[in-house]
């Protein structure tokens, strides 16, 4: 292939610019994203060598060099692992191959900090470069192919890229940053050593860099720049030196490593600029052993929702990298937790098939579940202070444990409002965990805005007399919070759950009853209060429904096509009407998201239920109107719960009728 200029994907282009400026203030990140891409490179040619061990040539042991040159302004990353060919190059350097950017380039806001943080979750890794370079030249050649087909990729970072076939004698990828005269001093030795202890200490492989010696290394003068040295400066002596510790985080014990260290791990493994929530570390022993160590993220990524979106843990065997993105090692509603697991165990050329299967992986995968979910407990522990008593028994705490009491607060209310709905997938697909899933959920209710109420919370405010656990189902707060089928529950100050999310009707019916108290939507069957009703208000209904049989009858009749059923109702306080469903019925509700979704649903034909106190509802009978009257109650009903009427505008005509 000679020489070609292409083009960049139009996203890409955009990203560039939004990258150099974005991340100008954190420019040393660059470093962290080549030496990631050429580990993954080494670990993706270990990989395949398993099944051909051809792919080493001559050159097994894999290994990264950091080289520079002062006085030619550059920079370069070398790595001996799996290569790129030439349309490898065009495809992975010239396009964002990763679903979803398209959506990332239009959530950019402009706003320098907020646009920095979407660039951390998507992680746009190679483009890093041009923050410190003006052109990036990337030599390559993949394991395997013949040495004439290496390929030369040039960019400056504006429009375009060439690339042009090269010979080349070594396997794997090398990459020269051109230095930006106001990045000059990456091209030192103490400067590169320090960003790579920072960021990469914990990559296995080897990270190089020649060593250097002062040339007629005489101190003069401590406060000189070159550390005190005198103008002649450092030589390269030939030798190399690794610059990275090299022990992989998960590996070593858990009191040599800093919280620091802790949240510089998971930057680099999640992409992500924020620190984690927080963390489990924990060595396995028994009949399987394996090293976890897992982070719950302070941010849900775009596509959170996506279920098939991939998970976030990386499997090592003995330390050998063997895939990312495990599937099988957490539950999909786990799926927003980022980390390693290393097995002990397992073969070296496991494919997702085999995980699937394994018992090594189930017991893993359980061990896992665990110890995610002891890690919220935990958090929701702390989630408050522990209210000082009267008795001064908090009062007690040492000092360390009131400073670590104080930093764990708000951390689940944080971690709830971006992945609660996430967690409540987990009702109906991890059954074993179904009780300890439960106790983390928490909701907004009729009495209070904030998400913050659990089930045991609510349990023990029940009234005297109260059976169930009343909740209701809502597009949004709003209209859960105002929705009629609450008015008796305000009235008798009995607290309703308000469940917005759009997971929370399929999850509850997983969940039918939590600690001997059954679940009821005040949205579903008749309401029965039970003993929270008394005798004069019993009484006071059954005579209605009697002496509203005949309006019942003839409200049933005109709405023969919408309604199931009419009847009157004791829910009601300052509404006419209001939509329920059958105990066992889908929500008008589900029914409605299905459908938006473009899911099959079942028509829900729904009950009407007419207070027979209210002034409307007792004049309609002899109404010359009551057709129109009958269908704008139950459109009204339907309107209330946030529904549309099937014929919007009949009913704007019918109301307008009336107005005139
Ligand atoms: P990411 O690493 O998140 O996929 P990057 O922009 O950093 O995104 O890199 C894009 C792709 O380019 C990588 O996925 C990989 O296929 C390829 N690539 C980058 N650097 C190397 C390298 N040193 N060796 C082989 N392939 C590489």
């Amino acid at each position: 292939m000679t020489k070609q200029t292409l083009s960049f994907q139009a996203e890409v282009a955009q990203l560039l610019n939004l990258v150099t400026h974005s991340l100008y203030s954190n420019k040393e990140i660059f470093l962290r994203e080549f030496i990631s891409n050429a580990s993954d490179a080494c670990d993706k040619l270990r990989f395949e060598a398993i099944n051909d061990s051809g792919l080493y040539e001559t050159d097994p042991e894999l290994k990264v060099k950091v080289t520079f040159d002062k006085d030619a302004k550059t920079l370069t990353i070398t790595d001996n692992g799996i290569g790129m060919s030439a349309q490898e190059a065009i495809d992975h350097l010239g396009t964002i191959a990763k679903s979803g950017t398209k959506d990332f380039v239009s959530k950019l806001s402009g706003d320098q900090k907020a646009d920095s943080q979407l660039i951390g979750q998507f992680g746009v890794g190679f483009y890093s470069g041009f923050i410190v370079a003006d052109k990036i030249t990337v030599d390559s050649r993949r394991a395997g192919m013949k040495t004439t087909e290496g390929v030369r990729w040039t960019s400056g970072g504006a429009g375009d890229f060439e690339v042009e076939t090269i010979d080349l004698a070594e396997r794997g990828t090398s990459v020269t940053l051109h230095l930006r005269d106001d990045a000059l001093d990456y091209a030192s030795a103490w400067k590169l050593k320090s960003i790579i202890g920072k960021y990469s200490d914990h990559i296995s492989l080897p990270i190089l860099m020649e060593k250097e010696e002062w040339k007629d290394g005489e101190l003069i003068n401590a406060s000189d720049e070159a550390g005190g040295r005198q103008p002649g400066g450092m030589v390269k002596t030939g030798e190399w030196e690794a610059a990275n510790k090299g022990n992989a985080i998960w590996a070593r014990a858990k009191k040599d490593i800093t919280p620091e260290q802790y949240d510089e791990f998971y930057k680099q493994l999640s992409h992500d600029f924020q620190p984690p929530l927080a963390h489990t570390h924990n060595r396995v022993e028994g009949s399987t052993e394996y090293t976890q160590l897992l982070f719950i993220p302070g941010k849900a990524p775009q596509d959170l929702y996506n279920r098939e979106k991939s998970a976030g843990v990386k499997l090592y065997v003995k330390r050998v990298f063997i895939m990312d993105d495990a599937e099988a090692l957490l539950p999909t509603y786990l799926r927003f937790v980022k980390g390693v697991v290393d097995s002990a165990d397992l073969p070296l050329n496991v494919s997702r098939e085999l995980l699937q299967e394994s018992r090594d992986v189930k017991a893993i995968r359980e061990g896992c579940t665990k110890r995610v979910l002891g890690m919220l407990e935990d958090l929701a522990k702390h989630d408050k202070l522990p209210e000082a008593s009267a008795d001064g028994v908090t009062d007690v705490l040492s000092a360390e444990d009131k400073a670590e009491a104080e930093a764990n607060v708000g951390k689940y209310s944080k971690f709830y409002a971006e992945f609660g709905a996430v967690l409540k997938e987990g009702l109906g697909e991890d059954y074993a965990n179904k009780d300890r899933l439960a106790k983390l959920l928490r909701f907004a209710s009729s009495t209070t805005d904030t998400v913050t109420v659990s089930l045991a919370d609510y349990k023990a405010r029940m009234k005297e007399g109260q059976e169930a656990i009343y909740y209701i189902t809502a597009d949004s707060a709003m209209a859960a919070k105002n929705s009629p089928q609450l008015e008796v529950f305000k009235k008798k100050g009995i607290e309703v759950l308000l469940m917005t999310d759009r997971v929370d009707e399929w999850a509850l019916n997983y969940l039918q009853d939590f600690d001997g108290a059954p679940m009821q939507s005040v949205a579903k069957g008749a309401v029965d209060l039970g003993s929270l009703q008394d005798e004069t208000e019993k009484k006071a209904a059954e005579e209605a429904a009697e002496t509203f049989k005949p309006l019942l009858a003839k409200l049933k009749e005109a709405l023969k096509d919408k309604a199931t059923d009419v009847r009157v109702t004791t829910r009601l306080v300052d509404s006419a009407a209001c939509l329920v469903v059958q105990d066992d019925g889908m929500s008008t509700q589900l029914a409605r998201m299905l459908k938006q979704a473009g899911q099959a649903a079942p028509d829900v034909k729904p009950v009407l239920e007419v207070n027979a106190e209210h002034p409307l509802v007792k004049k309609m009978d002899g109404s010359v109107h009551f057709n129109d009257l009958a269908h704008i109650l139950f459109d009204q009903a339907l309107l209330a719960e946030g529904g549309m009427p099937a014929d919007p505008a009949a009913y704007v005509k019918r109301v307008n009728a009336l107005l005139v």
